[in-house]
C-alpha cells in the first residue's frame, strides 16, 4: 500500500493519501489546494488514478474548494450527507455518513459520523488507521467557536472513536498538540481528564481550553491563516 501525509506549511492542514499501487487507484483525504501540484505529481510518478477527494468536514466560510482537484484528476468529491457546499462548486458529490463504504483499489473505507467540530464532520476508518478530522477539537484549525457544538463533539469521542480499538492509529487534519500520529490509547491517556467526566463538563472544560488558545493569537502571536478546514 502507498501512503503519503501531505502538511501545507501554511494552513497547517495536513491531508493523506492512500493508494493501492496494484490496481493502480489512490483517494486523498482533506487536501489543501496549495498542494495540488504535489499531488498531482505524486499520483503521476506512481502511475495511480485519483479515485476520490473525501473531506471530514468543510467549514462555513470555505467552501470546500476542491474544484481544481476533483476537475484535473477526474476525481469524485466525498462530503457529508448535510455539508453545504458553495454555490460555485461545479461537482456534485457523493453524500456519505455513518455507515458507508468507499472502495478504491482492492481497499475499503468506512465512514463514521464524528459531528461537532462542525455540524457535519465524519471520519475515514482505513484498516487501522483513522482520518478524523479536528474532532479532537486540539489543533491548528482555525474554525469559530460558532460552529463547534461540545454536546456533539463529547458523543462523537465516546460513542464513535473511543470505541475503535485502542491501537488504532490517529491522523488528525491538524496536528494534536504538536503530534501527527498517536494511538487511541495514547490520546485517552492524555486527554483522560476530559473524558472522565460528565457531558456538561466537558463542554465547559472545552470552551474554557477553546478560548484560553484563543488568548495568545489576539494578542497578536502567531495564528495559522483564516481559511478552509
Ligand atoms: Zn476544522
Amino acid at each position: 500500500m502507498y501512503f503519503q501525509p501531505i502538511e501545507d506549511p501554511g494552513s497547517k492542514l495536513i491531508a493523506y493519501l492512500l493508494g493501492d499501487p496494484d490496481v493502480r487507484e489512490a483517494v486523498v483525504i482533506d487536501p489543501p489546494p496549495r498542494e495540488n501540484e504535489l499531488i498531482l505529481a505524486l499520483l503521476s510518478e506512481r502511475k495511480m488514478r485519483l479515485r476520490y477527494v473525501l473531506r471530514t468536514h468543510v467549514h462555513a466560510h470555505d467552501g470546500a474548494d476542491c474544484s481544481a482537484l476533483c476537475g484535473r484528476a477526474s476525481a469524485q468529491l466525498v462530503v457529508a450527507h448535510s455539508v453545504v457546499l458553495t454555490d460555485g462548486c461545479p461537482h456534485i458529490p457523493l453524500r456519505v455518513g455513518e455507515g458507508s463504504q468507499l472502495e478504491f483499489g482492492n481497499e475499503c473505507i468506512r465512514v463514521l459520523s464524528t459531528p461537532g467540530h462542525t455540524p457535519a464532520c465524519v471520519s475515514y476508518l482505513w484498516r487501522d488507521r483513522l482520518f478524523c478530522g479536528d474532532v479532537f477539537d486540539a489543533g491548528d484549525c482555525p474554525s469559530g467557536d460558532a460552529e463547534v457544538d461540545g454536546g456533539l463533539l463529547f458523543d462523537s469521542l465516546m460513542r464513535s472513536i473511543f470505541r475503535l480499538p485502542e491501537q488504532t492509529l490517529v491522523f488528525p487534519a491538524h496536528a494534536i498538540d504538536g503530534r501527527h500520529v498517536a494511538t487511541l490509547a495514547e490520546l485517552r491517556q492524555h486527554y483522560g481528564r476530559m473524558f472522565n467526566q460528565s457531558r456538561d463538563d466537558f463542554i465547559a472544560d472545552m470552551l474554557s481550553r477553546r478560548s484560553q488558545r484563543g488568548q495568545p493569537r489576539r494578542s497578536g502571536q502567531h495564528q495559522a491563516p483564516h481559511r478552509s478546514y
